[in-house]
């Protein structure tokens, strides 16, 4: 490991922060207030490229998150809908803004890019929200910035949307993740295979801080700005560690570690495929971060692959954990000098960290697939119990969602299965008269099971309700919302967040959202469409 970091240090290449000339955004109104602290802006030099947002043609106010607005202390009350599409298009700078471009690299497919940083965001600054968290707030879509590289710096409406929708819906799942608080359209085009209405999208994040913000750093051996950044983060995100101890940093790794082993196996449990876990798509915070080609599966299939640009598979449903710990690998090399001890001892440490990360890891995913099941603990044979059933559900090609939703509903003997049964005649099912008997076997098992362990059928039941959505973002809705939206009708993408917003609850009025899609329906491949 310190070996192929030194190696990485070779591609070392000091940045130069470049400015770009533009339109400066007016001031905000007294209508809306944004209360910034901007703890990040306070970081070293070198961290950072400062600029403003470049304004954008008509901006368009398509939503606005106010629930989330008043958790981030925004006040907004009298302002109108054209005062708030000013400001989250980037076209009024509100006052207290600190806007700056964030400086990172990253492994993209496992090549070291040693320049990446936001190309396209805009951070105005970051605030401390009615939970006492800090909270970053970000324009994506904002123009470009010394980060650009060859690209345009603007979003199309279609992937803001889209980021808009999946983020939301994984936050009602209960899973970390950034947020959504604003969708603006630009009122240009902006010109991808084909020319596409523009958006600027407001993010909302614990911090955009990744594994690949580190690795930046350690690339340009600028030891200043690693320590400055990891005792950035300490505080921010990790503030029970003990800031005087030697090991701080190795704790803090051991920290992130572990949030990333809970954030993945959720991801898994709920069939989610972010489709390109780059080092500079992984955030320190444990949140899930930049939702371009990502999924979530119809039929099981471990395999699965949405991702346009994912041609080997490299970020396949089943390789996420896998790859979640290469990344965090790459994290312990470009935090290795942070490390107590020589360099052998740091190289010891950080490998005994990365093993824990697969167990905790391991555990957390069992722990999430036995609720899925109705169990309260991990016992001995659940492990073989759950890979029984998903090597079922694989191979009949039955819906990952609705099987475990309806499983919820014959946890009794005397329960008729057919609802769940009814599956099997979904068009992605296969060899249906086999997989018939061989699930009648799993179930007769696993019904015994839950009598042994939980006398009371409705702790099981809530249990299981609790940890099996009804709704998730299916392919095929989020499709839909979008191809609706770009031809005027915002209505699609309204009903599925309404849709989406109570995944748990199995509303009349959203029964739709739960089907499968259609063999004309089915979305095959996704795109980052950056
Ligand atoms: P992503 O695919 O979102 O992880 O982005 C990878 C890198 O490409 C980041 O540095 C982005 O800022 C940059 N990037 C993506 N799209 C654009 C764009 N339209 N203009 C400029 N930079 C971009
Ligand atoms: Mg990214």
């Amino acid at each position: 490991m310190a070996t192929l970091l030194i190696s990485l240090l070779c591609w070392c290449q000091r940045t130069r922060n470049r400015f770009c000339s533009m339109t400066t955004p007016t001031e905000t109104p007294a209508s809306l207030i944004i209360p910034f602290d901007n703890a990040y802006a306070r970081l070293p030099e070198s961290c950072f490229a400062k600029l403003a947002p470049t304004p954008v043609q008509t901006p368009g106010l398509i939503r606005f998150n106010t629930e989330l607005a008043t958790e981030l202390r925004i006040s907004f009350d009298d302002a109108t809908d054209s005062d708030i599409a000013a400001i989250f298009s980037g076209n009024r700078l509100p006052t207290q803004a600190d806007p700056l471009a964030m400086a990172y690299c990253g492994h993209q497919f496992g090549q070291l890019n040693p320049q990446l940083g936001d190309g396209r965001a805009i951070l105005l600054g970051d605030l401390v929200d009615v939970h006492g968290q800090r909270r970053d707030i970000q324009l994506k879509g904002s123009g470009r910035t010394p980060f650009s590289r060859g690209g345009d710096g603007r979003s199309p409406l279609g992937p803001a949307l889209r980021e808009y929708i999946l983020c939301e819906a994984m936050h009602a799942l209960g899973v970390p993740t950034t947020r959504a608080l604003a969708v603006v359209s630009s009122g240009e085009p902006v010109l991808r295979e084909r020319a596409e209405p523009g958006a600027v999208f407001t993010r909302v994040a614990a911090s955009h801080i990744r594994v690949g913000t580190f690795q930046y750093f350690a690339l340009r051996q600028d030891s200043e700005a690693l320590q400055a950044l990891a005792d950035h983060v300490l505080e921010r995100h990790y503030p029970t560690i003990d800031r005087t101890a030697d090991d701080r940093y190795l704790q803090l790794f051991s920290a992130i570690c572990q949030r990333q082993a809970q954030l993945i196996a959720q991801w898994l449990q709920l069939g989610f495929i972010h489709g390109v876990m780059n080092t500079d798509n992984m955030t320190v915070s444990g949140e899930t971060i930049d939702y371009g080609p990502c999924a979530f599966m119809d039929a099981f299939s471990a395999g699965k692959v949405f991702s346009s640009i994912d041609q080997g598979g490299r970020y396949a449903y089943q390789n996420q954990s896998a790859i979640g710990q290469w990344n965090l690998a790459r994290l312990a090399e470009a935090m290795l000098t942070l490390f107590p001890g020589d360099e052998d001892e740091s190289v010891a440490a950080a490998t005994t960290v990365l093993k824990d990360f697969a167990d905790v890891h391991g555990q957390a995913w069992q722990q999430a697939m036995g609720q899925k099941l109705g169990f309260g603990r991990v016992e001995a044979g659940d492990l073989q119990r759950i890979s029984a059933l998903l090597e079922l559900l694989e191979q009949g090609g039955l819906d990952y969602t609705l099987f475990f939703r309806r499983l919820c509903k014959v946890t009794q003997p005397e329960q008729d299965r057919s609802d769940l049964l009814a599956l099997l005649t979904l068009p992605d099912c296969r060899n249906s008269a086999a997989m018939e008997r061989n699930l009648h076997e799993w179930l007769d098992e696993w019904q015994q099971q839950l009598r042994q362990r939980e006398p009371d059928p409705t702790v099981v039941q809530s249990r299981m309700l609790a940890a099996n959505p009804a709704i998730i973002p299916r392919n095929h809705r989020v499709a839909e919302a979008i191809a609706a939206a770009e031809a005027g009708d915002y209505s699609v993408f309204e009903n599925l967040l309404a849709a989406l917003a109570q995944p748990y609850a199995e509303l009349p009025q959203f029964a739709a959202y739960q089907e499968p899609p259609q063999p004309e329906q089915r979305v095959h491949r996704t795109f980052c469409g950056t």
